[in-house]
């Protein structure tokens, strides 16, 4: 368990790029491993995640005061979804509201998701990948939109031609976003892998603790 020290102060609204934030996809989880080791941030906070079998990941760390330390442990719930190219994608649970995050945000004490912190995101603070991968979503949004199926990622192989428009607009569509699914996954890897921040080095040696 590492030590920790508040790197924000004052009352100013915090954004997403201000805040220590845990991003489920750069740790490196998968169903089955367990795990346990440290992430480390460069303002020197420190905190230590465990995985045991159950789908579930446990923070412990401590944070000092001028005149108090606390211990904080508690559990995050993880939960997964099927992805094209690699099997499984995971995902928290927010400890608080239960909603399925890609990222948790710490303040005041705990790790929550955006919402549950009421953060402030504003688009030229997020890093490249959100940027990437967000305008991407919005197209891939679009052609759901027109082919009046649900958002998302799950569907994508599987959508029946509304009533009334051409097979030849449906193939069009649908084809369009077969290749926006590809490109999606293809910048989320390569950005992934070029990260190259203290951060996910401190993430990577993570991995190399997984136990098979
Ligand atoms: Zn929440």
């Amino acid at each position: 368990v590492g030590g920790y020290q508040s790197g924000f102060k004052g009352i100013r609204k915090l954004t997403t790029a201000e805040v220590l934030n845990l991003d489920v996809n750069r740790i490196g989880i998968k169903r089955t491993q367990r795990f346990s080791g440290n992430i480390a941030w460069e303002n020197g906070s420190e905190i230590r995640i465990a995985k045991s079998e159950s789908d579930s990941l446990e923070l412990s760390y401590v944070i000092t005061d001028k005149s108090s330390k606390r211990n904080y442990t508690y559990e995050v719930k993880l939960d997964y979804t099927s992805c094209h190219y690699s099997n499984e994608r995971p995902w928290f649970l927010c400890p608080h509201c239960g909603k399925r995050v890609g990222k948790l945000y710490h303040r005041d004490g705990y790790f929550r998701c955006r919402s549950c912190h009421r953060l402030n995101y504003r688009i030229q603070q997020e890093d490249i990948r959100d940027r990437v991968i967000r305008s991407i979503d919005n197209k891939i949004h679009r052609i759901q939109d027109k082919l009046k199926t649900e958002r998302g990622l799950d569907n994508i192989f599987d959508i029946p031609k509304p009533r009334y428009m051409h097979l030849k607009t449906y193939n069009k569509l649908l084809d369009q976003l077969k290749e926006l699914y590809i490109e999606r996954d293809k910048s989320f890897m390569s950005i992934l892998d070029s990260y190259k921040t203290k951060e996910l080095e401190e993430l990577r040696d993570i991995r190399e603790l997984i136990v098979q």
